[in-house]
């Protein structure tokens, strides 16, 4: 049994700068403070996965094999998958709710919906604001 510490690590947006989509081939560039964390990781033994979307695509995992090089981290495995082996996860997306509770850690209104357009969040406001239950 593998009893390696596992993370899964997205990589648009959270190890790499993120705004829009620019095809497979492009990857932004990388985000130190969560590249430090990821060879700090690595240097202690723990496995890191690169959990993220891309990896539907075959066609994309060298683009981001080419950027992991590039970056100097080594040859990570790449995945959109899931797997009890992964303990955490490090994803600018995620909001982190405690285990059997439904609880949410952390503030939610610090969180960045900048993904929801502008004028679906407006008519979600408006809906509120006329007492329309949502
Ligand atoms: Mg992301």
């Amino acid at each position: 049994m593998d009893r390696q510490v596992c993370y899964g690590v997205d990589l648009d947006g959270t190890l790499a700068h993120h705004d829009e989509w620019k095809g497979g081939n492009f990857i932004g560039k990388p985000i130190p403070k969560m590249m430090e964390k990821v060879k700090k990781w690595l240097s202690e033994g723990i496995k890191v996965v690169i959990f993220t979307a891309r990896a539907d695509d075959p066609d994309n995992l060298e683009a981001i094999i080419d950027w992991l090089d590039d970056n100097g981290l080594p040859e990570l495995e790449v995945t959109n998958i899931k797997t009890p082996e992964i303990k955490r996860f490090y994803d600018d997306r995620a909001i982190q709710v405690v285990k059997n509770e439904g609880t949410i850690i952390g503030d939610e209104s610090l969180i960045n919906d900048s993904h929801v357009e502008v004028s679906a969040q407006q008519k979600l406001d408006d809906m509120y604001n006329q007492g329309i239950k949502i």
